[in-house]
């Protein structure tokens, strides 16, 4: 696959956010490129018109603009990614999720971390350093056959589950979040037993994966009552 890499600069990097009260994209585009995904919305917002998946703008000088903007902004929430994910693979080369958590959690600012890539692991030094933190692995499926359908190019699914399983032995708040829930979510419950305070499911109907449901014969998964065997499963775990 293409990727056509970009180093922009930023106008700012704090965004009011509905899910929480700030988020924070340190890339545009994301590598992943998941077939389901809603943030592909941000190719019409920023005018490109490569493939979802085969662009990203690395914003370099989101750590400076973040060091300002904690000074004018009211203290709350961040959340870290809602429209990339913040530890894609250029993020190995470009270190800026890490420097900007670290400039959130040495200034005391709340932050939720979201991701699909145990990459995360690395910046465990800063993360075990927060006073209010909280690192969710998205899982979308127990079957990695399935992930490698609907989201090849993100990392496996035991990989998430062991950096779940790190995180949460190592005292981190941690979450898994269910979105969607894709064919063979019904055996996470098991599988993340013991690694997580919570879980956020979610179906998210944005129909960009029917093509994929209906090529591989998985339509059954879409029903209402996959989707209650999935929730049941977890409320059988108390979560
Ligand atoms: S990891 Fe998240 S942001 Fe990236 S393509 Fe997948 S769903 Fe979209």
């Amino acid at each position: 696959m293409t990727l056509i890499v970009k180093e922009v600069k930023a106008k700012s990097i704090l965004s009011l956010s509905k899910i929480y009260p700030y988020v924070l994209n340190p890339y545009t585009g994301c590598q992943h490129g998941c077939t389901y995904c809603y943030a592909r919305f941000m190719k019409r917002v920023t005018g490109h018109r490569e493939p979802w998946g085969e662009f990203v703008d690395v914003k370099i000088n989101a750590p400076d603009l973040l060091r300002k903007e904690i000074k004018k902004k009211k203290r709350a929430r961040v959340w870290v990614s809602g429209v990339c994910d913040p530890y894609q693979p250029l993020e190995a080369t470009y270190q800026l999720t890490r420097q900007c958590l670290e400039i959130l959690v040495r200034n005391n600012w709340p932050v939720i971390i979201q991701t699909r890539s145990p990459l995360v692991l690395r910046d465990i030094d800063i993360i075990r350093e927060a006073e209010d933190i909280e690192v969710g692995l998205s899982i979308t499926t127990a079957d990695d056959g399935i992930r490698k359908l609907f989201e090849p190019d993100a990392p496996p699914i035991p990989d998430r589950i062991q950096a779940l399983d790190e995180l949460h032995n190592a005292g981190i708040r941690t979450y898994a979040m269910i979105a969607p829930v894709l064919p063979g979510a019904e055996g996470l419950a098991e599988l993340l037993r013991g690694t997580i305070d919570y879980v956020l499911i979610d179906r998210m109907n944005y129909h960009y994966a029917d093509w994929v449901y209906r090529k591989y014969g998985l339509e059954d998964c879409l029903t209402d009552e996959f989707y209650d065997l999935v929730r049941q499963a977890f409320e059988g775990e108390g979560k």
